[in-house]
């Protein structure tokens, strides 16, 4: 028996890097890749081939099923680099039990945990130099599974592609947000597909966030889809509320996305002492807070932006404008988490994964 590992993922390296191409400090969020990217196919009933290859299209038919029916879920995460320039990622079981559970709901076949760390791992290796070192500067990782079956009659494909790519990225938002709370779109309903991170959530999205946008606001607070009265979560982003000293953050559901920076974020808190009440909490109960003064704090967390601290949001036409508050919450959150993230400080929860 040999003790060497055979390796699953086979690698074509490009000849060479367009790095040097790449400005690092005038990155647009998610337009530029790496050189590499991570590709597999699930054919004749199981996933092969699992390969990295130099960045580039896809040839695909026009009858492809995702372009039909939609069959698409995808993951998002980063890769951040330490002053030893050693590179980690922050839970990434956690994503890829996610991508699985997502692909579930959508009849896509799970895939393999070793294709998936081995794939990864491999190709953050080869383009670890795209991982900048720096406060807010990461690699964030897009894996993603496509419908490739040909044909459009309205059936699960039979067929699929599995990819990664890598988009070298500094700090997600500039400034603040400011949300509307919405009273008629919904952007998931029971029994839906809200809680997989499918691609046609964010279709559903983008119009109402239009409408959002045109009024001056840059996100959108969800609520439930029966009554309008429950506040659920942000597009991207899940949302906790300071009231007083108290965090409060709806339960996950089937219609909320289950967010590993919002888990993260309640591990934390409860580890300083913070009171965390995971309840459904009304849109009354919000402007009643905001009115008499308890509600301190609005903020989304997610991997792109982290944590976003909310200044303002809308509800019935009317604005109420957050306290700008030393030391708030949001903005230890972010510390904390990004200390974890870049290696900085102790990791309480075993949360980084190095990349070696
Ligand atoms: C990805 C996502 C989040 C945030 O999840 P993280 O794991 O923290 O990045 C929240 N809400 C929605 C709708 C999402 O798609």
């Amino acid at each position: 028996m040999s003790s060497i590992t055979q390796k699953l993922v086979s690698v074509e390296k490009v000849t060479e890097s367009k790095i040097d191409q790449v400005d690092f400090d005038n990155l647009v969020f998610g337009k530029q890749f790496t050189d590499h990217m991570f590709e597999c196919d699930f054919i004749d009933g199981s996933w092969q081939n699992p390969t990295i290859k130099p960045f580039g299209q896809i040839m695909m038919s026009p009858a492809a099923k995702v372009f039909h029916y939609g069959q698409a879920v995808f993951e998002g995460m980063k890769a951040y680099k330490d002053d030893n320039d050693k590179v980690w990622l922050f839970r990434p079981h956690e994503n890829f039990k996610r991508i699985n559970k997502s692909s579930k709901r959508l009849a896509i076949p799970e895939f393999p945990e070793d294709f998936f760390f081995e794939g990864l791992e491999t190709m953050l290796n080869m383009d670890k130099d795209w991982v900048k070192k720096g406060e807010g500067n990461s690699v964030y990782i897009r894996p993603f599974v496509i419908a490739t079956e040909c044909g459009v009659a309205a059936a699960p494909s039979s067929e699929y592609k599995f990819m990664i790519l890598l988009s070298p990225v500094q700090a997600y938002y500039k400034g603040e947000v400011k949300v509307v709370i919405a009273q008629s779109f919904s952007r998931a309903a029971d029994g839906g597909v809200g809680a997989a991170k499918a691609a046609g959530n964010y279709a559903a999205q983008f119009y109402p966030t239009n409408l959002a946008k045109e009024q001056g606001f840059q996100q959108v607070i969800w609520t439930d889809a029966n009554e309008h009265k429950y506040l659920e979560e942000a597009g991207t982003m899940n949302v906790f509320f300071r009231i007083n000293d108290t965090l409060i953050t709806a339960p996950n559901n089937d219609r909320i996305l289950d967010g590993i920076t919002r888990k993260s974020v309640i591990s934390l808190a409860e580890l300083e002492g913070i009171y965390v009440e995971v309840r459904r909490i009304t849109v009354t109960e919000l402007i009643e807070a905001s009115k008499d003064g308890s509600l301190k704090e609005i903020f989304g967390s997610g991997t792109a932006a982290v944590i976003s601290p909310v200044s303002a949001f809308s509800y019935d036409h009317k604005t109420y404008d957050l306290p700008k508050i030393d030391d708030s919450y949001a903005s230890r959150f972010k510390s904390k988490l990004m200390d974890i993230q870049y290696n900085r400080a102790e990791d309480p929860f075993h949360w980084r994964h190095e990349i070696k």
